[in-house]
């Protein structure tokens, strides 16, 4: 048996207490990571809503870790700082 599972795809996280009838658990992780997701489509209709956390539950689970340092690093370089861009 499942220990209260998280049913996003890849996801293997457990104790879950977010529960939805539709959609099954979600772990903290892939909440907030949901939430920007849903946040950054700027969707507001429901039903499209609804489509978009469909998709997001289908979505493999990347290491959250080494994608922001990742996406960190690219956009450090794309913006660098004034102090960055006068060291150069
Ligand atoms: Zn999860």
């Amino acid at each position: 048996m499942s220990v209260l599972a998280c049913d996003r795809k890849g996801c293997s996280n457990i104790m879950c207490d977010r529960y939805s009838r539709r959609f099954k658990y979600i772990c903290p992780s892939c909440f907030e990571e949901l939430t920007e997701f849903l946040k950054c489509s700027g969707v507001e209709n429901y039903k499209a809503r609804l489509d978009i956390i469909e998709a997001f539950m289908e979505s493999p689970k990347h290491d959250r870790k080494d994608t922001i340092s990742a996406v960190a690093e690219f956009l450090n370089e794309e913006f660098p700082t004034e102090v960055v861009r006068h060291a150069r």
